[in-house]
């Protein structure tokens, strides 16, 4: 299953993965400072919910997402257009 690797150190918010991911898993968090992979797909979505809240609420993180995103169809757009290289999916 793809794994979504997410470098929130990394990452300037200009959310060109969110706009070109072709199955919509990746999207603007509340304070429009990061983008976030989501994946109605995920099973253990508390965790993910946790991640969440931190990134919906602060501006600043060390956090490096990894996850499974059963969604995902590996096109790897994400990581072709992220300016920063803070986005990878590992098969
Ligand atoms: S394209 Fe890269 S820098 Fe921009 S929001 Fe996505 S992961 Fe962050
Ligand atoms: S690899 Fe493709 S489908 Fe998966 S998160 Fe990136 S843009 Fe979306």
């Amino acid at each position: 299953m793809p794994i979504v690797i997410y470098d929130y150190s990394k990452c300037t918010g200009v959310a060109e993965c969110a706009e070109s991911c072709p199955v919509d898993i990746l999207e603007g968090s509340a304070n429009g400072r990061w983008c976030k992979p989501v994946d109605d797909e995920v099973e253990n979505n508390e965790v993910l919910q946790k991640y969440y809240d931190e990134v919906d609420q602060n501006d600043s993180s060390d956090l490096i997402l990894r996850f499974e995103m059963p969604s995902c169809i590996e096109c790897r757009t994400c990581e072709a257009v992220c300016p920063e290289s803070a986005i990878e999916i590992e098969s």
